[in-house]
C-alpha cells in the first residue's frame, strides 16, 4: 500500500512521522475521506471546501490550494492503480520542539494521505440492512468540524459493536444528531427527513448529495429537528457516509424498523445513487 507524506509518495510501511507530531500528541488535526470511483475522486470540491471549514475552525492555515490538493490526490490514486478506493487525508499542526498545548510557532503542518479499498455497498436488492442502537451524544460542541480527535466517536461505535449493532445513532437533548461515523435520514409518514445542519453534526458530503438527489427527482426532503420519538416511530432509517453511501438500518435497539426490511424510499434513493455513480465513473 502506498501513501503520501509531506510531498512524497512512498510505501505506507516506510512512512515515518515523529511521535512529537501534534496529531499524535493532541489529536490536533483535520481529516477527510474521499471516495474515488474508477480512479476519479467523487465530490472533490465539496470535500476540499469542508477541509477549509475544518482548518479554519481549528485555526490551522491550509498548506495547499485546491488545485494542489487535486493534483496530489490524482497522483496518489494513479500510483495506487485507480479503480474504486477511499482516499484518507489528514493535516496536523506539525511537530513542535516541545510539548505544549499552545500553538507552536515553529512547526510546519504534517500532510498525510493514503488509499484504501472501499467496502462493497449494499445494492438495491440486497439483504437485511444494518442494525443500530441509540446512545447519548456526549461529544463536544463542534461536531461540524472533521477533526482527528475522535475518541468519543471511537467509544460510541465500540459500544454499538459490543451490543451487536453496526452503528450508534446519537441523541442530544432529545434530538437526533447523527451516527458515530455517519449522517442519518428517517422516513416518517412518507416524508424523508434529516437533521438540520448545526454545530452538533458533521455537514456530510454524502448527506448533502442525497438531499440534492432526492429533491432534483421530485422527492421532498426536509432538513429539520428530529425528535427521539420520531426516530423511534420511523418507517425507514438510512445512514449516509462516503464509504457507506446510503445504507438502510432495519433494526433499532433490537426492534425492527418499519417492517424490518430495507424500505421503498431507500431502494429508490439507492438506485438513483448508483445511476449517478455509474455516469460519474464513466466520465
Ligand atoms: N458524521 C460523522 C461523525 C462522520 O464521521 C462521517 C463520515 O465518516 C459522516 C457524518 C458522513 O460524512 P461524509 O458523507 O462526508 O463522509
Amino acid at each position: 500500500r502506498l501513501c503520501y507524506l509531506n510531498g512524497e509518495i512512498l510505501p505506507l510501511d516506510e512512512a515515518r512521522i515523529s511521535p512529537m507530531d501534534r496529531g499524535f500528541l493532541f489529536g490536533d488535526g483535520a481529516y477527510e475521506v474521499i471516495p474515488a470511483y474508477d480512479g476519479r475522486p467523487f465530490r472533490l470540491p465539496e470535500h476540499l471546501r469542508r477541509l477549509d471549514q475544518t482548518l479554519e475552525g481549528i485555526r490551522l492555515p491550509n498548506p495547499h490550494s485546491h488545485a494542489e490538493w487535486a493534483a496530489m490526490i490524482a497522483r496518489l490514486l494513479e500510483a495506487a492503480g485507480g479503480g474504486d478506493a477511499g482516499v484518507y487525508l489528514q493535516v496536523t499542526r506539525g511537530v513542535p520542539e516541545v510539548r505544549d498545548h499552545a500553538f507552536p510557532l515553529d512547526a510546519r503542518p504534517t500532510v498525510f494521505m493514503t488509499v484504501s479499498p472501499l467496502p462493497a455497498p449494499l445494492g438495491p436488492e440486497a439483504g437485511e440492512g444494518a442494525s443500530a442502537i441509540r446512545l447519548r451524544d456526549n461529544r463536544w460542541g463542534r461536531c461540524d468540524l472533521k477533526t482527528t480527535a475522535l475518541l468519543p466517536n471511537v467509544l460510541l461505535r465500540q459500544e454499538a459493536i459490543e451490543a451487536g449493532a453496526d452503528e450508534a445513532l446519537l441523541l442530544r437533548d432529545g434530538q437526533l444528531t447523527e451516527g458515530a461515523a455517519s449522517n442519518v435520514f428517517v422516513v416518517c409518514n412518507n416524508e424523508v427527513m434529516t437533521p438540520r445542519q448545526s454545530p452538533n453534526l458533521l455537514p456530510g458530503v454524502t448527506r448533502d448529495f442525497v438531499v440534492e438527489l432526492l429533491r432534483e427527482r421530485g422527492v421532498p426532503c426536509q432538513c429539520s429537528a428530529i425528535s427521539a420519538d420520531q426516530l423511534a416511530r420511523a418507517d425507514e432509517i438510512w445512514l449516509t457516509s462516503s464509504t457507506k453511501e446510503v445504507l438502510p438500518v432495519t433494526r433499532l435497539d433490537g426492534e425492527p424498523v418499519g417492517d424490518g426490511r430495507p424500505g421503498a424510499f431507500w431502494r429508490q434513493a439507492r438506485t438513483w445513487f448508483d445511476e449517478y455513480k455509474a455516469a460519474f465513473a464513466a466520465g
